[in-house]
């Protein structure tokens, strides 16, 4: 009896042993496939790297504003069709486009392009970057499609613009665009290596305030004049500032300050950004603007409105299992993590944040070599630079990598989203 009962627990410890070494090799056929799958996305990138080049360059010089992308959009959506994606152009929004890549089971890996400029500094924010990095993720992952690998997923890359205050991803968002996605994913250029920075929510704010036109020097005391107001309001949020966190935000510019000095400004324009780590931050200062605003009326006799000129945006929700990997994935590439330290001061925005809330997201910062911060004009030179390129690759190859990390490993999706 005794006897039996040692060689059924000998058996069971054999069985054990041997589930053991099942379970080993098929977690090392897994990595063997994985690192395969990874050589496949690098060298497809690398075969390609003209032509992203080129897509890049064509951006850089032809820089278009918000919601008037649309040489960008043509190249893009043209280029990706030449692929043989399958392309929704002008969807939901004029300059906005939804491309996919293989057979719809399985896992739906969302990648994001941007590709508007700013005002007057052209490529400041390198979105042409992103566009290119977008693409060459884009291009890695068909060709793991492509190749028939042993895990299911497809592709779906998003044309998304008005990056630069347009918010065209809150826009996407409430026509239901990113429902259908798992994961979603873009990189940045900036001067630093932040994987995962301290972004900001911000909300946009326009300020009119009305006054009543007098001959400026005939009859200055018949005249109410709206351009005082804007500036004692102007003045009121520089005071505010001192009583503010370190990391709120407030800035603006002025629309409209009046026609010809001779005529008392009737009517004043200020555009205001306002931003905070959270959102429920952001409202608070919100209601500190509007005291400024409405105290400016009071002392000039003016009338205020004050109106929200696009949808909010939230912080950066960094999905930190994704981006454990998306730093891995980059190191093995040479790229080295150093610049923590700015992760204090290097304090941006992004509609990114609100596609973060509603998907498990990254939106890391990769380095270009530059001297200047974004939406600088050394930065727009830095940007359509040679040496921008494999820091650019780098990031495509990271995000299509991490991916196949996540579609090829049984159960890392749920980690995600847990
Ligand atoms: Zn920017
Ligand atoms: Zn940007």
């Amino acid at each position: 009896m005794l006897k039996n009962v040692s060689m059924s627990s000998e058996l069971q410890h054999a069985g054990r042993k041997f589930l053991l070494r099942v379970s080993d090799i098929l977690f090392y056929r897994a990595c063997k496939m994985k690192e395969k799958l990874k050589q496949i996305i690098c060298e497809a990138i690398d075969s390609k790297k003209d032509e992203l080049n080129n897509i890049s360059q064509e951006i850089w010089k032809n820089p278009e504003l918000n919601f008037e992308e649309f040489k960008a959009h043509a190249l893009l959506t043209s280029y990706l069709e030449k692929e043989g994606f399958e392309v929704a152009k002008s969807t939901p929004l004029e300059t906005s486009f939804i491309a996919r890549y293989g057979k719809k089971e399985g896992i739906k890996v969302g990648v994001i392009c941007e590709y508007d400029a700013l005002p007057g500094v052209g490529h400041a924010c390198g979105h042409n970057l992103i566009a290119e990095a977008g693409i060459g993720a884009a291009l890695g992952l068909k060709a793991v499609i492509d190749s028939k690998p042993g895990c299911n997923f497809n592709l779906i890359v998003y044309g998304t613009p008005a990056e630069e205050g347009g918010g065209g991803k809150c826009l996407m968002i409430e026509k239901g665009v990113f429902n259908e996605v798992d994961i979603c994913m873009m990189t940045h250029p900036s001067p630093y290596e932040l994987p995962s920075p301290s972004s900001l929510g911000v909300a946009q704010y326009k300020i009119v305030f009305k006054g009543k036109t007098a001959h400026a020097a005939a009859a200055p005391w018949e005249g109410i004049n709206a351009l005082d107001a804007a500036v004692a309001c102007y003045n009121n949020v520089s005071m505010l500032r001192q009583q503010m966190k370190p990391t709120n935000r407030i800035h603006c510019t002025i629309v409209d300050g009046g026609e010809r000095p001779n005529i008392i400004t009737e009517r004043a324009e200020l555009f205001y950004f306002v931003r905070a780590q959270t959102d429920k931050e952001v409202t608070g200062l919100v209601e500190r603007l509007r005291a400024c605003a409405e105290g400016a009326a009071q002392a000039t006799g003016c009338t205020m409105a004050m109106k929200q000129s696009a949808p909010s945006w939230s912080a950066v929700n960094t999905n930190e299992v994704m981006i454990d990997l998306y730093i891995e994935n980059a190191k093995s590439l040479g790229v080295s993590f150093e610049d923590d330290h700015a992760k204090e001061t290097f304090q941006a925005a992004t509609d990114m944040g609100n596609v973060s809330v509603v998907k498990p997201s990254i939106h890391p910062y990769y380095k270009i070599q530059t001297e200047e911060i974004n939406h600088n004009h050394g930065f727009t030179k830095a940007s359509g630079s040679a040496e921008s390129q494999l820091p650019t690759l780098n990031s495509a190859k990271s995000m299509a990598m991490t991916a196949i990390d996540i579609v090829c490993e049984e159960g890392l999706l749920e980690k995600v989203q847990k």
